[in-house]
């Protein structure tokens, strides 16, 4: 073991940062992350670390193996990129047409690659943990990377104890990591409503039921039975996005078709709102003489971070010199939530905007702009913040 085992090796950090702009400039889609995979794997045989592929329940996954012992923890990051066409003007742009890393998936996977081979290189024989590293497709797109993999058996296969998972945060500077206790990401579940009529003239609504109307009575009873579908301190929200139907001043139409979100931090609460919709707005359409179809697509859980690991890792990351935030809830969704089901899971955000832009108020673009760019550096402290995490929650495990 060297004396300061956070210091990465400037040839390591220099590699690392190559391969961040590989990926920067190679994405792709979620479930089509083919090129990525095959880039990871050959960085993982020029350093002889031993990996599965492809990963269980996937084409395109890795499961990286290093260190011995029966414990085990797994660290994941994501293959995939989004259908975004980039505006960075960095010389390091993506050259995949309509195609960026806009949520520094770029990043999560150096930064594990990185650990992966810095580990390897300094300490292979004496690492006295199993390190599954989890390289995972598609979590930008549903049923989500990790949810194949989990329904495949990876969580037996490799026998994995804990979770661990990081994502760049631009709302916070380089060298800060968010940290939340229990739930902390939203469920996120797509709702879709067609609401049938009769077609006709509109000067004869007694004779043709206008789903229109009953449109009307459906988003006032939604927005309404927010409040009761809830505790008070408890984020909750079911919002519209779309209604669409009609096409003329004299035309009742046939139909009107509602899509929406549903966020939710409970298991029980997401459950009450998908029965309370799926019960009264077929009543409220029939009240109007039309139908309607509720159809809810379920996506990811809620992700809830650890107790236990929350008052170990905290800590940890402060007496390592990062400077460590309680940030609130987030109403947004991340698939590693089908982990933090199963197992112990900790998941924080890795700070990654410039500190005068923060000073000046005027912060990079957030995740999912065409222009968010994200500095090279942040890998460093990407690695360093999981180095720190395995060293303190492997003692958890013993
Ligand atoms: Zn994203
Ligand atoms: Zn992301």
């Amino acid at each position: 073991m060297i004396e300061n085992r956070w210091d990465i090796s400037p040839a390591i950090l220099n590699e690392a940062i190559s391969w961040r702009h590989w990926f920067h400039q190679h994405p792709e889609l979620s479930m089509q992350e083919y090129k990525t995979s095959a880039f990871i794997r050959q960085i993982l045989d020029k350093y002889e670390i031993p990996y599965v592929f492809p990963a269980p329940g996937t084409e395109t996954g890795i499961i990286a193996l290093l260190g011995n012992g029966n414990k085990s923890i797994g660290i994941r990051a994501e293959l995939d990129a989004l259908p975004i066409t980039e505006t960075t003007g960095l010389p390091f742009s993506s050259v995949n047409n309509g195609v960026m890393h806009a949520c520094g998936h770029d990043i999560h996977m150096t930064a594990l690659l990185g650990l992966l081979v810095h580990l390897k290189v300094i300490e292979d024989a004496s690492l006295d943990i199993r390190i599954i590293g989890i390289f995972q497709p598609s979590e930008e797109k549903l049923p989500g990377g990790a949810k194949l993999m989990i329904d495949a058996g990876l969580i037996e296969q490799f026998n994995i104890e804990l979770m661990l998972a990081q994502h760049v945060e631009p709302a916070l500077p380089i060298g800060t990591i968010g940290v939340h206790a229990g739930p902390f990401m939203a469920s996120s579940d797509e709702l879709y409503i067609t609401v049938q009529g009769h077609s006709g003239h509109a000067a004869q609504p007694h004779k043709h039921p206008n789903p229109i109307i009953a449109t009307a009575s459906i988003v006032d009873h939604i927005y309404k039975s927010q409040i009761q579908l809830h505790s008070p301190v408890e984020p909750f929200l079911i919002n519209i996005g779309k209604v669409c139907g009609g096409t003329a001043t004299n035309v009742i139409p046939d139909k009107v078709e509602i899509a929406g979100t549903i966020r939710t931090f409970s298991e029980t609460t997401r459950s009450n709102a998908h029965k309370n919709l799926m019960h009264n707005i077929p009543i409220i359409a029939q009240t109007y003489d039309c139908k309607a179809l509720v159809n809810i697509k379920k996506g990811y859980p809620v992700l809830t971070n650890n107790q236990g690991l929350y008052e170990l890792l905290k800590p940890a990351f402060q007496r390592e010199g990062f400077q460590v935030v309680d940030v609130p809830k987030r109403m947004g969704s991340d698939d590693f939530a089908y982990f933090s089901q199963q197992i112990p899971s900790f998941y924080w955000r890795l700070g990654s905007a410039i500190k005068e832009h923060i000073k000046e108020q005027s912060p990079t673009a957030y995740l999912h702009s065409s222009n968010l760019i994200i500095r090279d550096d942040t890998v460093h402290f990407g690695i360093k913040a999981l180095l720190i995490a395995i060293e303190t929650v492997k003692s958890s495990l013993s």
